[in-house]
């Protein structure tokens, strides 16, 4: 496994949880909004699975669950043995995915090695190319109804990027992600991103957000904003 960074604890990324979070180093996407621009680019380095396991280790009375997010993790070969690796040491593990890798998170499920899921939706399905490769679409399509159907706890969140992510696209994953858990609509940053360009990227105002929010409302189980400052009750729908 290839780190490019790990945060000690976190309160927010692992819901109910004190975690560790692991930042995976690579990623097979290059969203222009990424906050994380840093983790995008593949490096070769010397596997750390042990270096990290051995420090989570020496805080375990403190930390007993940890967030894999990237980058992407999926794109790691051995990341189903780290996990197995930090099952077998007791921890509960949240995975991070874009997504695009539906094997690996097929496999990572049925083998019982993740405790909570997280996936992005990022877009409308065929809008997915501009941000990744031809095919996109399918795969995060398939990984969803594998989440979804797995039985793991699990959310699908999505980054309000206006250029993105507006009426016609909320319409769209509201389609695809139809009887999801849980759905975060999150607040885009442009203090920090890939593109110089995303940086003049106004972001959306509450008002806006809970707008889009609500094309999607209907379809899912609990949907929430996230990263506002405002309180955002999860509401549940009636159907
Ligand atoms: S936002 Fe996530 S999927 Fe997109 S480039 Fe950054 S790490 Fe990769």
């Amino acid at each position: 496994m290839q780190f490019g960074g790990v945060q000690k604890t976190s309160f927010i990324d692992y819901p109910g949880e004190i975690s560790a979070v692991l930042f995976t180093q690579g990623c097979n996407y290059s969203c222009a909004y990424c906050h994380n621009a840093d983790l995008i680019a593949f490096k070769e380095s010397a596997d750390e699975s042990e270096r990290v396991i051995a420090d989570l280790l020496t805080r375990k009375k403190n930390v007993d669950a940890v967030t894999i997010t990237g980058g992407e993790p999926t794109v790691q070969r051995d990341l189903p043995q780290f996990m197995k690796r930090l099952k077998d040491e007791g921890f509960k593990v949240k995975l991070d995915t874009n997504g695009s890798n539906p094997d690996s998170v097929k496999m990572i499920l049925s083998k019982g090695l993740a405790d909570y899921m997280a996936m992005d939706a990022k877009t409308s399905l065929k809008r997915y190319p501009e941000l990744a490769f031809t095919g996109v679409s399918e795969r995060v399509q398939a990984t969803s109804r594998i989440i979804m159907d797995s039985g793991v706890d699990y959310e699908f969140r999505t980054t309000a990027f206006p250029p993105l992510v507006g009426e016609s696209e909320m319409e769209d994953m509201a389609q695809w992600l139809s009887g999801a858990e849980n759905y975060f609509l999150q607040q885009f940053n442009p203090g920090h991103t890939n593109h110089p360009s995303a940086k003049l990227i106004a972001p959306y105002s509450v008002k806006t957000l809970s707008r889009l929010l609500d094309i999607i409302r209907p379809r899912v189980k609990n949907a929430s904003l996230r990263g506002v400052d405002v309180p955002t009750p999860v509401e549940k729908c009636s159907c």
